[in-house]
């Protein structure tokens, strides 16, 4: 096979029922270049890398590699020429070890001897590329970080010259972020070209050299990165400037909504997943739980949600106790969630917009009357959270699946967000939105404190807790670390303690 020197996408379309997801789009890619891909949400990025990957053909246009005309058929001949792609959501075996899920996909996995083999060139490529991996360790016990380094690895075993990355730090923590990027670096010192998907501008500018903007399936602009910065990029993305910091209003907090006391709660393995975690939340508030991920976050919003069983101590919502009743009847106590694997967890995709749009809340008064939904009702309401919340598709009759991935985010925040919940439990919203959506949301955050809500905000993202939170707890194995207000002065040890080397 010979190696790709240079690659280029030219007049690419691909139309959707009518819409045009990719317009006459050309790209090229050479050896040693890292080339940003920018975009809203829905403007048709992963349709042209999925065309590159072979899992969707073009209505027009053509691809060449090294200056000759190639037809991508699948994802297999498209290895075969050289191209790996690391999907947003991994496509390991989380039973198999990470010699056995790299063999399964590996196109020269030997018969005799598989194991051995593959291990050695696991360590071949771990030590090239720093990449730190156990090969038998099973894929549930590796962090998000690890797995996807295992999705690099079957890349590059398979001789991938391009490697096309798809939102790739979404799901990182902020060190696992600083490897992937000196990862990345060292790829492309090595002459490998790398393609880099994401919302997040400070990454493009620190790890592109190249960036190009898609609006509504056109390329609308690019640019080296040296020749722009941070604030062009996103006006060429959203076609307005975007406010960076939020600047929230100085509010007094209103009675208690939620109050957590000495809750022990057990993990996935049976391990206690909390330790004694105790805290207060008030009307007109946002308490942030910063953590590095892993560390008690999810198992604390599904005690609080109902989803979890709590061994011992008490939450009370409003004064009522709600310690382990169920989800529903949670709800209807005025708890709504934005699930952390919300499109694993939030949707069917088979179902339609409309029907999405009242998944867990079908059986409220307003959305059906006996064994009878009502469907008008239920359409309005879709329209209004498609509207408010800016979805991108071109009717509500449309599958969910048939959605990008943004949009389906959007789609499950409008339904948990719309509702003026009295506590708001919202795990990570902002993962996968574009800049534009970003904004939005933060500032409809702060609206429901303003008008009374009190809402519990986990996230990774610092600069969105400094933003956002009146009071922030940092949580490490499932302990609380401190609990901190937003003027107090040691805010700037949050990062220590995240790592749990600071107490107070
Ligand atoms: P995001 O940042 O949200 O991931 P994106 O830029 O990757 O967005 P795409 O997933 O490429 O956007 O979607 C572009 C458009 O094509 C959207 O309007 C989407 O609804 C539509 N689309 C994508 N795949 C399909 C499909 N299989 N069937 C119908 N429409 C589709």
């Amino acid at each position: 096979m010979e190696k790709i020197d240079r690659l280029e996408m030219k007049a690419i379309s691909k139309l959707f029922h009518g819409i045009h997801a990719n317009q006459n789009i050309n790209l090229s890619v050479e050896s040693g270049e890292i080339v940003g891909l920018l975009g809203e949400n829905g403007a048709g990025k992963t349709t042209l890398m999925n065309i590159l990957y072979g899992l969707y053909q073009p209505d027009s246009g053509q691809i060449k590699i090294n200056g000759k005309n190639v037809r991508i058929n699948n994802p297999v001949e498209s290895i075969r020429s050289g191209i790996g792609m690391v999907h947003q959501h991994f496509m390991l075996v989380q039973n198999h070890s990470v010699i056995e899920n790299i063999a399964l996909s590996y196109k020269n996995t030997p018969f005799f001897f598989p194991k051995i083999k593959i291990r050695k060139k696991v360590e071949q490529f771990s030590k090239k590329f720093d990449f730190h991996i156990d090969p038998d360790k099973k894929i549930w016990q590796l962090s998000a970080g690890e797995q996807q380094r295992v999705e690099i690895i079957k890349a590059l075993l398979n001789g991938a010259d391009l490697l096309i990355l798809d939102e790739p730090t979404s799901v990182l923590t902020p060190q696992e972020i600083k490897d992937l990027i000196s990862i990345l670096r060292q790829l492309k010192a090595k002459g490998h070209m790398i393609i880099f998907i994401s919302h997040k501008l400070d990454e493009i500018m620190e790890i592109c050299d190249r960036v190009i903007v898609l609006q509504k399936g056109k390329i609308v602009g690019s640019s080296n990165t040296k020749d722009t910065d941070k604030k062009s990029l996103a006006r060429m993305m959203v076609g307005r400037d975007i406010v960076f910091n939020t600047l929230k209003e100085k509010l007094s907090k209103g009675k208690k909504t939620l109050s957590v006391e000495n809750i022990n709660v057990p993990g996935d393995k049976g391990l206690l997943a909390l330790k004694n975690i105790s805290f207060e939340l008030f009307k007109n508030e946002i308490f942030g739980i910063a953590g590095v991920s892993g560390n008690g976050q999810r198992e604390l919003a599904e005690a609080i949600t109902g989803i979890r069983p709590i061994s011992s101590g008490k939450v009370k919502v409003n004064g009522k106790d709600i310690t382990n009743k169920s989800a529903r009847h949670i709800y209807d106590n005025g708890v709504s969630h934005v699930p952390e694997e919300r499109i694993r967890f939030g949707i069917a995709p088979g179902l339609f917009l409309y029907d999405n749009a009242i998944l867990k809340q079908h059986h409220l008064k307003k959305f059906s009357k006996g064994y009878f939904l009502k469907y008008r009702r239920i359409k309005n309401h879709a329209k209004t959270i498609i509207n408010k919340f800016k979805v991108s598709t071109h009717s509500i009759n449309n599958q969910t699946r048939n959605l990008s991935g943004g949009n389906i985010q959007k789609l499950i925040l409008g339904r948990g967000v719309s509702e003026q919940p009295q506590l708001l439990v919202a795990s990570h919203p902002t993962y996968g939105l574009d800049v534009g959506a970003t904004e939005f949301l933060r500032n409809h955050l702060l609206e429901l404190r303003k008008q009374g809500s009190a809402v519990l905000l986990f996230s990774e993202d610092l600069e969105e807790i400094f933003e956002l939170c009146d009071r922030v707890a940092v949580i490490f194995e499932g302990e609380f670390m401190a609990i901190l207000d937003s003027d107090d002065k040691r805010f700037s040890d949050i990062g220590l303690m995240m790592a749990g080397s600071k107490r107070i």
